[in-house]
């Protein structure tokens, strides 16, 4: 029999699902992108089978795992200094208790994880989750336990996720893995393969069932959400060799937004993360027809120059990507736009790098991930390219790029002065236990007085202030779900 545990933290009730009958515990931490959370999930759910409940303190967990991040050197210091910590309270506290590592360092390192943390029992790929009762059975015989296969098939479309940590609105719905496109710098390809996307149906019954349990929004996730195509199962690049039948009926990245949309017209509807190179103008077509739909994408260029473009295997130029950013604010109204950005490449010029400067002068990101570019084991660029490019050089044209984004940011939060936008209300505010957060369409945090309003609700709120990321307002009455997202004030 499922119970939920309700926790307090800042205000906001998180959820842990639990199993009266189960009496071992959990405790499972993710690091990095979307799809590791939900990945973690994942996991939860396959554990609570055999006989595990999650819990959120390590010193009486049986089994620890942390799901962890490779993109950057940054992300793996992180994870070892977690494992520094498991190990004195492994010391300290819980002798008996097991660690296991999951996620894209543990499918990078593989084995040799085991030798390098001694720490660690159990070492186990971003495909390989389904082995995890047979692994914990080894490790419970005192066994180490390893399993890094990458699949052609896997997307644990069968497997209910546990939510962890879930404030019981939003929710990740991931529904394509892997990666085919092999930007020069990235690791994900290598650790967590090929692309393949998951059945529509399931991911409508998920969906539906989040509906169910009160949900208000989800995120379908991906690595690259735009290559989604489903065809009956198998990796995106056999599509050719699929029956003429599957061709014909085949699932592509937009038709899935029409149905998920369509199936559930008062759920709020995200996705992350697009692909210049890869999406669709029928995917502009379908948030333009969808009320429900967000007005926000998240479209990492990484470089505005089409040289250092061409050396990360970016397939497109600065010009395709500026054409794409005027299809967008054409086809979708007041659309929020997001990047990511690397500074530093290989090769990079003072000239590329005004390039990426111009680009983003030109763009006006709402905001954007930035990061100095940080040479990944195994990738093509640390195969073919030395890193010749200073840390001090990458760190002052982050600056730069940073400068940029938070003058064009707040220039972007500056519009929805006096406008009123519809929000949907996920948590009490980090800054005050009187004033409730939760974003707009566009993905702005906004934050209001709470009144008589609750967790969940969709409420429009008169914009006032802002900083280059937040909105700042009052909430002026409930959404009636159809009229505009973003009211003009007269
Ligand atoms: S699109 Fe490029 S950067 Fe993104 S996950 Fe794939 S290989 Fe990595």
């Amino acid at each position: 029999m499922e119970k939920i545990i309700e926790e307090e933290k800042q205000g906001t009730t998180l959820k842990l699902e639990s199993k009266a009958s189960n009496t071992r515990k959990l405790f499972i931490e993710s690091y990095g992108c979307q799809m590791n959370f939900s990945d973690s999930e994942i996991v939860a759910s396959i554990l609570a089978k055999e006989g595990f409940n999650t819990t959120n303190r390590l010193e009486e967990a049986d089994l620890v795992l942390v799901n962890t991040c490779s993109i950057r050197d940054k992300a793996e210091q992180t994870v070892r200094k977690r494992l520094e910590k498991y190990n004195r309270v492994k010391r300290e506290q819980n002798p008996n208790m097991k660690v296991g590592v999951l996620g894209c360092m543990a499918e990078r390192l593989k084995a040799k994880f085991l030798e390098e943390e001694k720490i660690v029992d159990m070492v186990v790929g971003p495909d390989a989750y389904k082995d995890l009762p047979n692994l914990v059975a080894e490790v419970d015989e005192g066994r180490d336990a390893v399993n890094v296969i990458l699949s052609k098939e896997e997307t644990y479309g069968d497997i209910a996720p546990v939510r962890l940590n879930s404030n019981g609105v939003t929710a990740f719905v991931s529904i394509t893995r892997g990666c085919d496109n092999m930007c020069t710098f990235c690791v994900v390809p290598f650790t967590r393969g090929r692309e393949r996307s998951r059945d529509p149906q399931s991911i409508l019954e998920e969906i539906a069932d989040l509906v169910s349990k009160g949900f208000k929004e989800v995120t379908l996730l991906g690595q690259n959400v735009d290559s989604f195509l489903w065809y009956g199962g198998g990796l995106k690049k056999d599509f050719k060799k699929a029956s003429l039948m599957q061709q014909a009926t085949a699932v592509d990245f937009a038709q899935l937004l029409h149905m998920v949309a369509a199936a559930q017209p008062n759920l709020r509807v995200r996705f992350s993360t697009s692909n210049p190179q890869d999406i669709s103008d029928d995917v502009l077509h379908a948030i333009a027809q969808h009320r429900n739909i967000c007005n926000y994408i998240h479209l990492p260029v990484q470089s505005g120059s089409n040289r250092i473009l061409k050396e990360m295997n970016r397939l497109h130029t600065r010009e395709e990507y500026m054409a794409l950013i005027d299809r967008v604010h054409a086809i979708i109204p007041n659309c929020a736009v997001s990047q990511d950005m690397i500074s530093g490449f290989p090769t990079e010029t003072e000239e590329d790098h005004q390039d990426t400067l111009s680009l983003m002068e030109y763009v006006k990101y709402d905001y954007g991930f930035m990061f100095a570019y940080s040479e990944r084991p195994g990738t093509m660029a640390a195969r073919k390219m030395e890193d010749d490019v200073p840390e001090d050089v990458k760190k002052r044209r982050l600056n730069e790029i940073i400068d940029v984004q938070r003058r064009t940011g707040l220039e972007r939060a500056q519009f929805f002065l006096g406008k009123t936008v519809e929000v949907l209300i996920e948590k009490e505010s980090k800054r005050s236990d009187q004033h409730w957060a939760g974003r707009n369409t566009q993905n702005y945090m906004t934050i209001f007085p709470k009144d008589d309003y609750k967790v969940g609700e969709f409420v429009m709120v008169k914009v006032t202030d802002c900083t280059s990321a937040t909105l700042i307002g009052e909430a002026v009455g409930y959404s009636d779900m159809a009229g505009p997202l973003t009211i003009e004030n007269d």
